[in-house]
């Protein structure tokens, strides 16, 4: 697998499907970053760690990896829900991320109240998943104390 996965860049808007809205927000990777996952890197949901640059600490996370729908399916998104209530949004930041482990593939759900359920149960999970021993280790990785 290519599990750990390394990756890092600029937060930009996403499309503004209301994850916001859900509770839910989604720090989205500029299109550049997405090409740069290996060409066989499973759609689905992860679980890994997160710094942005204004906050010094490393916090637990949930990332989709799927197609986007906007541009036909043919561009793949990645979004990082970070595990932790920030006093404001952080577009323009630089996010370091390390992917850890796989939870599940991409669904398609019935309504909309499953969607936020099943996408809860994930936060669940990795929050578990990442006290785990052997991934304590990834939290003071040197990648996320050098700049940029
Ligand atoms: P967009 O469609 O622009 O991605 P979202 O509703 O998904 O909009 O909100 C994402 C934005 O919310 C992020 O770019 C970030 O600036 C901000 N944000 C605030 N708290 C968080 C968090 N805990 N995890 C991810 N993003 C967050
Ligand atoms: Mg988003």
């Amino acid at each position: 697998t290519h599990l750990p996965f390394y990756a890092e860049g600029t937060v930009v808007s996403g499309f503004g499907r209301g994850s916001k809205e859900l509770g839910i927000p989604t720090a989205n990777f500029p299109e550049d970053v997405v090409k740069k996952l290996p060409e066989n890197f499973k759609c689905g949901v992860y679980y890994g760690l997160a710094k942005i640059s204004s906050n010094e600490n490393v916090f637990k996370m949930t990332m989709s990896v799927g197609w986007n729908p906007y541009y036909h399916n043919t561009v793949k998104t990645m979004e990082t829900h970070i595990m932790h209530e920030f006093e404001s949004d952080f577009y323009g930041d630089h996010l370091k991320i390390i992917v850890l482990g796989y939870i599940r593939d991409m669904l398609n759900f019935k309504s909309l109240e499953d969607l936020i359920k099943a996408i809860q149960a994930d936060i669940s999970e990795s929050n578990t998943k990442l006290d785990e021993s052997e991934l304590l280790k990834y939290r003071e990785d040197p990648f996320f104390f050098t700049s940029p």
